[in-house]
């Protein structure tokens, strides 16, 4: 059906100050777009969805949710639902890395990153989806990695490569089985954006030898991939559904 005039978006894990997610709602804010950001702590999306309305006049939801823990996430999606304009897209965009070795990792944190990327995105979908339905309106984008791509990434080993790896697959498959409620699914692979997600384990040395094999010859930003979910997103996604945008500077041409 018709994009409404002011759509909502939903974006996780958009707390981290120079996260993906932030830049996210900033950019969907920008465009017009009511936006409830969802992060672990509350206080800091409360700040964040302030900032949003102050910078760009729209409104703004701040919820302070674990995406792992499926109540928490129904309720959440039952107040976004409530309290801001009609919700056509969500961004999965919260999510762990593990950079240990898999001989390595312990059952508790292998665990923890499936609970986190695959779980939580799987109820905060679910959720969303009921009210897309309602709507026959919904767009879907699941912030999967190169890592999934090419077996594992500059950091990121086996439980974050298959849980990144899995987002692909529900994305496609979304798109597939919920076509048919005006529904699309996608998903953005980025490759190394400058964030916080490795504890600053990009030092400026890493860069270097990441530059050497990039053929756009600087490291990603988080402007990069906000653009890419913003067009994925907006009134002129809509015939795109199921393909994985890679946004990594031609790190992984494949
Ligand atoms: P980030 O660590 O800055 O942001 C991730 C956010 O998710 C944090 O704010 C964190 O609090 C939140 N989060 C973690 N667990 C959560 C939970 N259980 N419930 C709710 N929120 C939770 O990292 P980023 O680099 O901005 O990463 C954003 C997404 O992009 C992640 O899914 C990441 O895997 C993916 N990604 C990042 C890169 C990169 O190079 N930075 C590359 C590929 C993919």
């Amino acid at each position: 059906s018709d994009f409404p005039r002011q759509p909502a978006a939903l974006v996780t894990g958009a707390a981290s100050e120079r996260g993906i997610g932030r830049a996210t709602a900033h950019r969907l804010a920008r465009e017009g777009w009511a936006v409830a950001v969802m992060d672990l702590d509350e206080a800091a999306c409360e700040a964040l969805a302030h900032e949003l309305s102050q910078t760009h006049g729209v409104p703004a939801l701040g919820l302070g949710v674990d995406i792992s823990n499926e109540q928490q996430v129904i309720d959440a999606l039952a107040q976004v639902d409530a309290e801001l304009p009609q919700l056509v897209g969500v961004v999965n965009n919260a999510g762990i890395s593990s950079p240990t070795p898999f001989t390595e990792v312990s059952t508790e944190e292998w665990k923890r990153v499936f609970d986190v990327n695959v779980h939580g995105t799987f109820f905060v979908t679910r959720e969303a989806v009921k009210i897309f339905r309602r709507h026959s309106l919904g767009r879907i984008v699941n912030i999967s990695s190169a890592s999934a791509e090419r077996g594992g990434g500059v950091y990121g080993r086996a439980a974050y490569s298959g849980s990144k790896a899995a987002l692909l697959g529900f994305a496609k498959t979304w798109a597939r089985e919920l076509g048919e409620y005006g529904i699309t699914a996608n998903s953005v692979a980025p490759g190394s954006i400058d964030t916080d997600i490795m504890g600053g384990r990009l030092t400026d040395e890493r860069k270097e030898v990441l530059l050497q094999e990039l053929p756009v010859g600087r490291v990603g930003t988080v402007d990069d991939v906000a653009g890419a979910i913003h067009f994925l997103l907006g009134r002129d996604g809509g015939y795109l559904t199921g393909v994985t945008l890679d946004v990594n500077g031609g790190s992984h041409i494949h």
